[in-house]
This record gives C-alpha cells, structure tokens and sequence, in this order.
C-alpha cells in the first residue's frame, strides 16, 4: 500500500505518515484532508511516507480541483521555517490560512474578478523613467536578480512597476506580487491601478472578510488572479506561476512580523524569488540601510530616478530651534509653525502637522505625590485619551484602560491629576485654540476605530474639506493631497530617543516621508521641524536633502559598533509568568551559551518591555560573524533545554524592534 507524508498547518515542524486508499493517486503539493487525533484537518502531501501501511490511518479526501502547490513553494516554506528557527506547520499554516478554501466554491459565492488589462500607457514617461524601465525589463524572464528601484517621492516610480506589470500580463500565465505596507489604506494605489489596467487587482490583509479571503486564496493557488496586491502575508499565497515581486516602501517597519512566525517580509521575498528563479524589485525613496549596503557590495542592482514629476519642486525645509523659541505655558506648537499654520490657511492651503504618539498625552501623573499611572501587566505607561467614546487612560501594548480616577490612588489627593507631554489629540486641541475657524481632522491608527473610518478622513483631506491634518506616522504614507503646503514636524527629535540600532535611519525615513507629502502639485510645499537638538546629523542631512551623506555615516557607526549588516544578530527572550523562573533559565541558557570565536552572547538582561501582557521577559542578544550558521548554532544551543509549558523562548532572528 503507498504511503504519504502530510504536513498539516499548527506548531508541529514533522509531517504524519498516511495510507492512500486504492482508487486516488496523490502526489507532493497536493491538498489533502486527513484525520488526525479526534478530528479533520486540511493539509498538503510533502513527500513519500516512510512507515509501513498497516496501522497507518489514510487519506480521507484528494482536492483533486485544486492543482497542487508548487515545489517551489514548498521549499520555500521549508527555507522559512528553517530560517525563522520556526515549525514548519506555523509556516504553511501563512499558506493555507482559511482551510474552507480548499473546498470546490458554492455557487452563491463571488463571481471571478475581472482581469487587468495591459492597455498602452496614456502617461508620458520621463527619460529616466523610460531608462530605469528598459534595464527591469530586460532581466523579466532571465532567473532571480534583486534591484533596488531608487527615487524620491514623485519621481514615478509607481509608473516604472506599472509598466514592468503591464508587459508580464500579456504573458497569460504570469502573476504578479505587490507587497505594500498599511495596504488597506493604500486606496490611492488601488485606484491608480485601476485607472491604468480596467480592473482591481486582488487585494491580500488581515482586514478582508473571510469570504473574500477564501476567494483571494483560490484564484492566487488556480493562477486565476494576475495581480495580486498585499500586506507582508500576501508572500505566502501558494501563487501557480509568479513571475516578479514588487516590494514597495522596501524599508517600511511593518515588514516585520513580530508575533508567531517571526519573520521580515523583505527579506523573505528575496528568498522566494531565488526560489521561483525570477526579479525582485525593492522599491524606496529612503532604502533600509540593509540594501542600501546590498546595492553598495554589488548584490543587488540599484536603478535611480532623479526628476520629480510634473515640475513640482522640493519643499523648501527649515527647522525651528525650539531652544530659542520658548513655547507658551502647556503649549507645544512654536510661533514660527502658528504663523505658518495661520498663513497657510489664509492662503486656502491645507496643512499636516506630525507627531508620532497617539491619544492625548503619553504620561499621567499626580501633581501631590508623583504618583504615574502604569499599566498593571506591563512595563508601560497609560496613554490618555479623549477622542472616541469616553476618556481613558490605555496601555498601548495589551489594551488594558480605566476612566481617569476622580482622586489620586496613592494619596487619595483629588483634581491632582495632570497629564505630561502632548499627544496627537492634544496638538489637535491647541491648533484648534488658535486656529478656530481651521476644519481640523485626527488621523492616527487607534485599535478602537475602523479601517472606513480612517478611510473616510483620507478621502476628507483629498477633496479638500480638511485644513489641518494632525497625526501619526500613517500621515506619512503614500498619501497625494494636491493642496497640502505645509508639512509641521511637532517633535523632530521624538524618534532619535532611546538608543535603538535603527533609530537615526527611521527618523531620517519617517521624516523624508513626511516632507514628500508637501508640495507635490502646483502648490509650493514647505516643511518646518521643532527640535531642541537642530545639530544632529539626521536632522542636517534632512536640511541638505543628502541622504547618500547620512547612510555612508549610519553605514560606519554600525561597522563600528559591530552591527548589521556587518554581523548577524539574532534576540531571544524568555518569557514567563514566574520572575524567578524566567530569569534562571535566562540565566542556564547564558551558561550554555555556545563556545565559539565568532559567535557572542550578551544578557541576559531585563528586556526593554520588561513586562508585557503579565509576563516577565529577559532578553539574550546573539552576535555572529557573516559566516556563521546562526540559525544551525542557536538550534545546538536550545536543543538539550526541555522547556516547561509555562516558560517559552522567542527567537528573533534579524530582530528589528528592540523592545
Ligand atoms: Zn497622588
Ligand atoms: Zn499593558
């Protein structure tokens, strides 16, 4: 009797043997349904069996309708797992998320969508647009390579792709990967597309309901959808026959997926492609200083883009000592940004004005005692909020939040309460005291509003009902308001506290960004930072818009600090719910650390977060040099440890949030 291995999606890294009944042939990738312990489960044939057919339980169902998944995909879940330190179940469990799509659709289901069309481009291409498309071009078809897709906001890079798109659809079989960040906010994108091929492109996130989701899944896994849209999750769709993957914004920090399977989008796009044996392009105005470094020692082609579109100039940027402009009592918006704010509405202009710390302030504290207010479960502050429902004050990591006490809990002093620093709410409510005829509107991601709610206000700002748009890094993306011509930067420095590996490069992202929102119709944009330390050297070569100056200085501090990319890190953080516990077996797993040269353990230390949703956390920080097999070492390490169910050890390989 012929026997199967089956990989099923969940946190084993092994696949089960199975019987194959007589009358259905299966081979490897195809979908299967099987038993397992008390029930049914969904998974996909990963190889021959290896045990004898007689005990084994078989096969109940063959989704013969569905063609198997690809032997590249395979390997590539295979490589991940391997890669991330993760079971291989966590990682097909990203490629078969709804097991319901497996099942032939019902007739009541979601008709087919429309194909996207590869009509003739209406847009004139500037030279270096047609230069940069011409070089892509020629490696579609010729295996994997990875480029860099090199330009400053508005200088088309979107059209360069579009047009890489437009030729692989008419090769009827070729399907095309975009990865975007915040992608269901990204409507501009959507609508662009639609207005160059006809029709949508399938869209993949978190958000989708679960109809459309298991709709999306087909047509990906039957090659039916050409274009496929997605957040960082849309990498792991069991595609029949891609062709290129586009990473947009290739430096966006929502790339990283902190949570199960511990992964960076980015860079595991460059493995799938070398695994489909097709191009990759890495698409920025402000790349990671990891492929900026790639595109430097010639592992990555690179393609610049200079002009801006249209004639649109640069914002003019200028930055505000706040040393020298001292703020009013309880004010954080100085004169020279209100004059610019009220100017800019007189003139009928619309405006933004970013700080990246949601609700109204970020500390509660009684002005009797000092008591602050933390959350009970973790080593956080209660933010304050006032917008929404009712006022409260929330811990940003795990959701706890409580109404504002009428007395202090420590020493039961009332009205003493007084809340520190300002938060997006709270620059909303003083522009509004100086700016009172202002149609002022809050944009930040709120775990308690919708997506359309967000959406909405967008789309506000768009046709031009909004003057001044107050909020958090999600202003910063993507967004194309004609009318906007002031972009105000509350705290410039915000981003550079805390010592973080990253935090020069985010800081110069974020607000390069953000400047590229201004000006870029005919309207003349302008950008003023409020910093208390202008000399910084993030802040000057944002002034002198030479960003090649800033990574070559970013790029040497970490060869100095002996960082990536010239080192490979990887973090572990032990977890508990015992003090005690947590940090003796932080403490073995550091005894045991391994003895090699090129590989160093520092910690444990507490964590950053040293509490976070009521468990303790140390943290280990692995060190290796390039060569090293990190991820063979680690495995070496871990393996003589049997961990009670109540400790967990989270390996991060490559981590990127430091917390
Ligand atoms: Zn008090
Ligand atoms: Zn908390």
């Amino acid at each position: 009797m012929k026997t199967i291995e089956v990989l099923l999606p969940g946190a084993l890294s092994h696949g089960f043997d199975y019987a194959v009944p007589e009358a259905m042939a299966v081979a490897p990738g195809d979908y299967v349904r099987v038993p397992f312990g008390s029930r049914e489960t969904a998974g996909v044939v990963w190889g021959e069996g290896t045990r004898g057919g007689g005990a084994l339980k078989s096969v109940i169902e063959h989704y013969a309708h569905l063609p198997p998944m690809a032997g590249e995909m395979r390997a590539f879940i295979d490589w991940v797992s391997w890669y991330t330190c993760s079971a291989r179940g966590a990682v097909l469990k990203m490629a078969l998320p709804l097991p319901e799509a497996l099942k032939p659709p019902s007739a009541r289901e979601l008709p087919p969508a429309m194909p996207p069309v590869a009509a003739e481009t209406a847009r004139e291409l500037s030279e270096d647009q047609l230069r940069a498309e011409a070089a892509l071009a020629a490696r579609l078809g010729h295996g994997f390579s990875a480029t860099l897709l090199d330009g400053v906001t508005g200088s088309g890079k979107t059209e360069v792709y579009f047009d890489l798109i437009a030729r692989l659809l008419e090769d009827a079989q070729a399907q095309i990967l975009v990865l975007l960040p915040e992608i269901s906010l990204s409507i501009q994108w959507l609508s662009r597309f639609a207005a160059r091929f006809g029709a949508e492109p399938h869209v993949w996130h978190s958000g989708l309901t679960p109809a459309r989701r298991k709709h999306t899944w087909r047509a990906v896994a039957q090659g039916q959808a050409r274009v496929v849209v997605g957040a960082r999750s849309a990498l792991f769709l069991p595609f029949r026959r891609l062709a290129l993957i586009v990473v947009d914004e290739e430096h966006d920090g929502s790339y990283k997926q902190e949570e199960g399977v511990i992964y960076h989008a980015r860079d595991m796009s460059v493995a799938r492609a070398r695994l489909e044996k097709i191009p990759l392009l890495l698409v920025s105005a402000t790349p990671s200083l990891e492929t900026y470094y790639n595109v430097l020692s010639g592992r990555y082609g690179a393609q610049h883009l200079h002009l801006r579109h249209a004639g649109a100039a640069f914002p003019a940027m200028h930055m505000i000592d706040m040393r020298h402009s001292p703020l009013a009592r309880g004010a954080f918006i100085a004169e020279p940004l209100r004059a610019a704010l009220a100017e800019t509405l007189a003139r009928g202009h619309q405006s933004m004005l970013f700080l990246n710390r949601r609700g109204y302030a970020p500390l509660v504290l009684c002005r009797a005692c000092g008591h602050r207010f933390q959350c009970p479960q973790c080593s956080a502050w209660l933010v304050l909020h006032k917008g929404g429902a009712a006022e409260r004050m929330q811990c940003h990591h795990c959701g706890y939040a409580l109404p504002p006490p009428a007395a202090c809990p420590a020493c039961h002093a009332e009205g003493s309460l007084h809340a520190c620093g300002p938060g997006v709410e709270r620059i909303a409510e003083e522009a509004a005291s100086f700016l009172p005829q202002a149609r002022l509107c809050v944009l930040a991601s709120d775990s308690l509003e919708s997506h359309t709610a967000l959406q909405a206000r967008i789309e506000a700002m768009e046709r031009g009902e909004v003057d001044v748009l107050i909020g958090t890094q999600m202003i910063a993306k993507g967004h194309h308001f004609a009318k906007l011509a002031l972009v105000g930067v509350v705290d410039a420095d915000l981003g550079l506290s805390g010592g973080d590996l990253r935090a020069g490069e985010r800081t110069y992202q974020l607000l390069h960004q953000l400047s590229g929102r201004a000006g870029r119709e005919e309207v003349a944009g302008q950008v003023l930072l409020q910093s208390f330390d202008p000399g910084q050297p993030v802040l000057q070569a944002l002034l002198r818009g030479d960003r090649d100056a800033f990574m070559a200085l970013d790029l040497e501090e970490r060869r100095c600090a002996q960082m990536p990319p010239f080192i490979r890190l990887a973090s572990l953080i032990v977890e508990g719910a015992q003090e005690e516990a947590t940090s003796r077996l932080a403490r073995e797993l550091a005894r045991a650390a391994p003895a090699m040269e090129e590989v160093c353990v520092l910690g444990p230390a507490p964590a950053p977060l040293f509490r976070l949703r009521g468990k303790y956390r140390f943290r280990l920080l692995v060190k290796a040099e390039r060569q090293v097999n990190l991820q063979q070492v680690i495995h070496d390490w871990l393996a003589p440890f049997k961990l009670p169910s109540s400790l967990r050890v989270k390996i991060d390989i490559d981590p990127y949030s430091f917390l």
